[in-house]
Order: C-alpha cells, then structure tokens, then sequence
C-alpha cells in the first residue's frame, strides 16, 4: 500500500493552511495577528472563526467537539458536546459559537487539585489556547474536533499544566527579548522557546499482557525472573525491526502525521521490544501537546494490533527502562537560535552570556529541575546504571569547555577548537569535518550543538513540568543579566564580568565525564552537588521559599498553586506504590502461592509413587522440593509482612509523611516479596506457572 505523506501530512489539523483558505480575508488576519502576538481573541472573530471550524470539522465526519485540557493527573482529559440545536419542528441545527470555542465550563471536580478546590466548589474553565491549533481525533469509532485549551480554577489558579507552561513562556520572552535588544536587536518582537522530544516506548503482545495482572494495573511487572539471555549482546539497539513492529510504525506514523505531528525518526533501543520515535522540534506548548497525543495514539494503534504499548519508565527489571529525552532551545521571531554558537563561539558574546545564563540556572534550581522529573515509575531509572544519574550536572563538549577555561584562565577567550578532518582510510568513502564535540550519553543535562538535552525525564511523563522549570529558571538569571546591563555606563565591560563571573561561580556544575561512575557520584558530593535519589525526597524543592519567590517573580506559580502541586505528588506517589502493593498481595495470593502448591504437591506425588513402584532414588526430587519449600516459606511470610505495612499505610493521614512511609517501608517490603517469587519462577515447571515470563514477553512479540 503507498502512503501519501503529502495529502495525508496535517489533514486533521485546522492550521494555518486551512484558516486562509476558509476563513474571510479579514477575519483570518486578525486570528493570525492574534496568534502571533500572543493576544486575546476578539469575540467577534471568535465567531467567524468557531462557524468554519465546526463546518470544517463536520465535513470531516466530526459529530462533537471537546475542550481538550491537561489536568494534573498528567493525561488528557476530555468531555463532549455534541454540535446539535434541535428547533422547534423535530429537525435540528448543527451550531458552534465564539463563546464555545473560547471557553468552557466541565464540571470536572473530580480532577486532582491539591486542596484548591473543595468538591463542593466544581466550577473549572477551560480556554482556548489559539497558539496550539485545534484537530480532530478519528479513531475507529468516533471523530471530534479538539480544542487545546487550559484549565484553571473559579478563582483563577491554574488546575493543569499547560496553563504555567504558557505562562513561563512568556516569562522567558520577556527577559530573552530584553536580552537580544542589549545587543542591538530592537527589532526582534519575541523569543519563543522550542521542544523535541524523543519518546521511548514498549511493546508487547496483547494476549500476555492480559495474563499479567500488574501489568494491566500498574503498567510494570512486579515478578520476574531474568530470561536467559537480556540486552548484553548490544542486538536490538538500532537493529532491524521485526514486520509487525514495522506495521505498528507505519500505522503510528500515519496517525500522528495526520495530526500534523512531524513524526520524523524511528528505530529499536537498547531493550528487546524497546523503541523509540522522535518528531522534529516544534513550539514548547505545541510540542507538548504533540508529545501527549504521540502517548495516546501509540497505546491505541497498538491495541488495533493486538499489542499494548508500555510507556511506562522501567515495565521490566534488569533491563532499561525508558525515559524521555527533552531537547530545548529559545529562538527569536527573526529565526535566530540563542543556543546557536556558531563557528566561532569565543567571539559570541551573546551565546556566552546565554550559557553563562543557563548554566547558573541549572546550578542554582538543580533541585526543581529533579523535581520536574519526577514521578514514580522515574525512581527505578534515576540513579540506576542506564539513565542519567539523579545528580544534575551540565556537559559543554570540548569545545565550550575549552572556551570556558580559556574565560576562567586568562579573561578573555581567543579562539575555538574545531572538528578533525575525518579520513576513513579508504578512496571510496568521503572525508568530511567532524563535530568539534563528541556525543556523552551519560550526562542529564548535555550541550548538543544548538540545544540542550535534558534526558532526565520519565517516558510516562508530560514533558510541560520540565519545561516550565526550564523556562522559568533561564528567565530568572536572564532578568538579573538585563537589570545589570541595562544599568551599565560601560556594556562591554559590564558584560564580560558577567560573562566570567557567572562561569567562575557556576564552574562546578560542569560535568563532561561518565555520569554512571562511582567516582562521579564522590566527586559530585565533594563539589556540593545534590544527589536526590528519590520522588518522595525531591518533591520539597517546589515549596522551597527560593522557589516561590522565583516562581511567583515571573508569575508562573503561586504558593498556593506550588503548594498544591507538592500535595499533588505525595498523593500520587502513595497511592501508585498502594495499588502496586495491592496488585503484588493479589497476584502472590491468588496466582503464585497456589501455583507454587499445586507443584508442590504433584511433586510430593510423585516421590511417593516412584518409592512405592520401584523404591528408586529419589533424591533429585527431594532437594528440589526443599528448595520450592523453603523459598514458598520465605515469600509467605513477606507477604504477610506487605500486607501488614500496606494496611497501615493506608491508613495515615496524606501528604509526605505517609509518602515517606510507603517509600522507606511498603516499597522494601515488595522488594522482600518479589525475590523469593522470581526463585520459584525458576524452580516451577513452566508449564504451571501462572504468568507469561519474561522471555514470553519481550522475546516473543
Ligand atoms: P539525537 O539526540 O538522538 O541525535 P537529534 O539530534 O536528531 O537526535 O534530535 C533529537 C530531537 O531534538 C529531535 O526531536 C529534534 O527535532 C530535536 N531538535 C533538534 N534541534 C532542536 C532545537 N534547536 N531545539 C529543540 N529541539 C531540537
Ligand atoms: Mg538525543
């Protein structure tokens, strides 16, 4: 079958393309200015624009339309209307209004909101985010048209996270802008910051997953024995990829292109049956927009498929779990990228302070750059041997280090490092320059030539958290560098003792070695670094009084708002680990115990028979029985040991403390659980085990 990419590419989509063709020549220049300048709708054009856009959506089979918003539970949420205004004489009109598409009004009480909103208090709006275009969702059986939009309270506090992501945008427009102007840019109208992120994934066959109850809870497996044989031969990793995966990738692909969404590469990761797509960067809200429906669409296609798309951050033991690589960058509505260097980065004084700038920020917030990045299923990776560690350092290259040093040493910077000629050895193979800076996977905050490359992110997670601390955090040191050049008498001057100050202050947080070392992890205590190895003990950094007073600063967050959102974290920390305790009980009770019994006994059966029958050696036999006896022994009584300490964390009051309690206590006890169990995997016959293995699941998909 031949696929159209051009007809097929933002079919779905009521984008530009499609508001010039349709819309009055006058109505879609206000919407586009609209658009532009990041201002409010005149309700008038709401109007016009609402009527097309719901003739455009029926064309298209649309039968409703949804404000699409993105509550705290970090999916997306959604509640249909349909189009229909019956008249008086039985038929009906099919209608849409400015003041639909602009704003509604779900009840939506029942979404986490940290203590902003009593029940009883249900009132929540949704508005339009006209930056990010609106898009219908077909899926076999329904078609909607979808309007981006955020969600915030009766008393105006925001309720999801697109509304502080639009916000911290802004807050780093302003100071950004202020910025390139110092340097002589005045035509520059604003500095929009910029996403790519690589979403790694899993998939497996349909009817396994089925078999498994914690995967169907909680999205990871709680028991498992290691297959004999795991990713150590390095042969998944970019290796060719299996037809029914291509078909999934195909289907994927169309699904997303249609939406508009630049699905761009493609290829298998370090885990059997784990992938990853990448679309190319796009506008901060709008990729994270993207970046939810690439989530969405994958665990739908996949299900068309008969298979089911693990997103979460480590759904196998033993082997890598998968995250999310956040690229970021800001450029300005004339093109340029700031985190450009260019081909001379020591004469780049405006990319210098830039860096200086994000360095000191990334140095000062490193705690709020943790917290971004966490969420339950992150604590198995942060830390572990395949993910960036949970220290916050920065990786320059060769040829900003160099720079740098030349910047500490002798206060001025005369020249910069350039990639080798390469020359394979070979006549037929071209020679060509190569980057002056090397790749270093191992690093959570890594230069990549124009970019930086935060890797610290969870593959379940909406990466909104992350770039609204980035945004935020840049914002805030660029302000301190405009209020102090902006004063100055002598810009040159002032400029490159900020330049130098900030790298000499903030030199520590550079980091170009291998993260995963022992030695990194010293070095990085030695330096003052924090190393924060888990959810529970990150989620402070929000309510820290240098974060509110920054937040608030630049108006992304209230206390109030930050308040509510740690709450937020404590709670879906304690009740992830709550149902992963319960899943572990249920199953250890209802499918292991008496699997393991049931072998049991057909062995002691058996022992008896072949004495009875011909008084052989049963030996074999017996140890084998000893060891299914004392590891079923060990598992009952961690198990009673779960249930115990799961009751009584049920129990507490929310908030850290009873997070705390199913950190440090329920999550060793599921630990003290799980080994004995994945010994019995190995003792049991195959056959009379209940689950599908490992080996089941990720080797044969
Ligand atoms: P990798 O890091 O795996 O080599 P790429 O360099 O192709 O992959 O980039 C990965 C992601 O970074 C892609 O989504 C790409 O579009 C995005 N990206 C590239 N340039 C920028 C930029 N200037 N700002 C933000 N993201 C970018
Ligand atoms: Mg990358």
């Amino acid at each position: 079958m031949k696929t159209n990419v051009r007809e097929m590419f933002g079919s779905n989509v009521f984008n530009d393309a499609v508001m010039k063709e349709r819309l009055p020549k006058a109505a879609y220049k206000r919407m586009k200015a609209t658009i532009e300048a990041g201002a409010e709708l005149d309700p008038e054009v709401a109007d016009v624009v609402a009527h097309e856009m719901k003739e455009w959506a029926i064309e298209k089979g649309a039968t409703h339309y949804t404000h699409w918003f993105q509550p705290l539970t970090g999916i997306t949420a959604e509640k249909h209307d349909a189009f229909i205004d019956p008249q008086s004489d039985g038929t009906t009109l099919l209608r849409f209004s400015g003041k639909e598409l602009i704003r509604g009004e779900p009840d939506a009480s029942s979404f986490p909101s940290g203590g902003l909103r009593a029940t009883f208090e249900a009132r929540g709006y949704t508005a339009w985010d006209c930056t990010s275009p609106a898009f219908i969702k077909e899926t076999p059986h329904s078609t909607i048209l979808c309007i981006p939009t955020a969600f915030c309270s009766y008393k105006g506090e925001a309720l999801d996270k697109k509304t502080p992501l639009l916000r911290s945008m802004q807050a780093l427009d302003i100071q950004a802008t202020r910025i390139v102007h110092l340097f002589g840019k005045e035509s520059v109208k604003h500095v929009t910051t910029y996403a790519g992120p690589e979403q790694e994934y899993f998939l497996v066959d349909k009817a396994k997953f089925l078999k498994r109850k914690d995967l169907i809870f909680t999205g990871r497996t709680l028991f498992g024995a290691m297959p004999p044989k795991g990713q150590e031969l390095d042969d998944h990793y970019f290796g060719t990829i299996p037809e029914r995966i291509l078909q999934f990738m195909d289907r994927f692909n169309q699904e997303l292109w249609k939406l508009g969404i630049s699905a761009k590469t493609q290829h298998n990761e370090v885990a059997p049956a784990q992938h990853e797509i990448a679309p190319i960067y796009d506008q901060n809200n709008i990729a994270t927009d993207h970046n939810q429906l690439v989530m969405e669409t994958a665990q739908r296609v996949a299900e068309e498929l008969d298979l089911r798309c693990l997103l979460h951050e480590k759904p196998f033991a033993g082997i890598n779990g998968s995250g999310k690589h956040n690229n970021w960058s800001m450029a300005t509505d004339e093109g340029e990228n700031l985190l450009d260097p260019g081909k001379s980065p020591h004469q780049n004084m405006q990319f210098l302070l830039i860096l200086a700038a994000v360095m000191k920020a990334v140095d000062l917030h490193a705690d709020l750059l943790r917290a971004s990045a966490s969420v339950p299923g992150n604590d198995h990776r942060l830390g572990a041997n395949e993910a960036p560690p949970a220290i916050i350092s920065v990786f320059l290259g060769e040829q900003l280090q160099d720079v740098v040093d030349q910047l500490i040493d002798s206060g001025e910077a005369t020249s910069s490092i350039h990639g080798e000629e390469y020359d394979p050895g070979v006549n037929s193979l071209p020679t060509f320059e190569m980057d002056a800076t090397d790749r270093n996977r191992t690093s959570p905050f890594a230069f990549t030539g124009n970019k930086f490359e935060f890797r610290m992110v969870g593959s379940t997670q909406s990466i909104a958290d992350p770039n609204i601390v980035l945004n935020t955090i840049v914002a805030d040191v660029l302000c301190q560098f405009a209020d102090a050049l902006e004063k100055s008498d002598d810009f040159k001057m002032t400029l490159h003792d900020l330049i130098k100050g900030t790298l000499i202050a903030h030199r520590r947080i550079i980091f170009n070695g291998d993260g995963y070392s022992e030695e990194w992890v010293k070095e990085a205590k030695r330096r003052g670094l924090p190393n924060i190895s888990c959810m529970v003990d990150a989620i402070g950094a929000l309510t820290r009084r240098k974060s509110i007073e920054l937040f608030e600063r630049h108006g992304v967050f209230n206390e109030t708002e930050l308040v509510s959102r740690a709450e937020i974290m404590y709670e879906t920390y304690a009740k992830t680990i709550n149902i992963e305790a319960l899943t572990m009980i249920d199953m250890a009770k209802k499918q292991i115990v008496p699997a393991t019994i049931k072998y049991q006994t057909s062995l002691a059966e058996s022992i008896n028979q072949i004495k009875t029958a011909c008084s052989l050696d049963t030996s074999v036999q017996e140890k084998l029985l000893a060891d299914i006896t004392f590891n079923l022994k060990k598992m009952f009584s961690a198990l009673g040991r779960l249930e115990e300490v799961t009751f009584r964390a049920e129990e507490m009051p929310d908030g850290e403390e009873q997070a705390r309690y199913y950190h440090d206590v329920v999550f060793a006890a599921m630990n003290d659980l799980r080994t004995p169990a994945d010994k019995l995997e190995m003792l049991v016959a195959k056959e009379d085990w209940p689950i599908p293995s490992y080996g089941d699941l990720i080797f044969e998909v």
